[in-house]
């Protein structure tokens, strides 16, 4: 397992999740609409934003909680069974805490 080449791989992702974050919450403070029926749709519009911001918050703090944990040196090591969890299903899902037993 390269755990460099993941690193890499989740910086990268992160700094893409953090643009997303920015270019949302610049969206979210647009001023809404002068008539009330166009605000519905205004708003309609800002909760589904806020929707796929927290997704991408709860994403960010995945990803940097699995920064933090390559850095401890406990990258890839289940957190219920302290088993190695297998590079396959980390190349696959790199913030994975859990092996494929204790995810099922
Ligand atoms: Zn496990």
């Amino acid at each position: 397992m390269n755990i460099d080449a993941i690193a890499a791989t989740l910086r990268g992702r992160l700094a893409e999740v953090q643009a997303e974050i920015a270019r949302l919450e610049q969206a979210t403070i647009q001023p809404l609409s002068p008539k009330f029926a166009d605000q519905v749709g205004d708003l309609e519009e800002l909760a589904t934003n806020e929707g796929l911001e927290v997704a991408h918050i709860h994403e960010a703090e995945q990803i940097v909680a699995a920064l933090a944990r390559i850095e401890a040196g406990e990258y890839g090591v289940c957190s219920n069974c302290s088993a190695d969890i297998a590079p396959a299903r980390l190349a696959a899902l790199p913030t994975a805490t859990r092996c494929i037993k204790c995810a099922a």
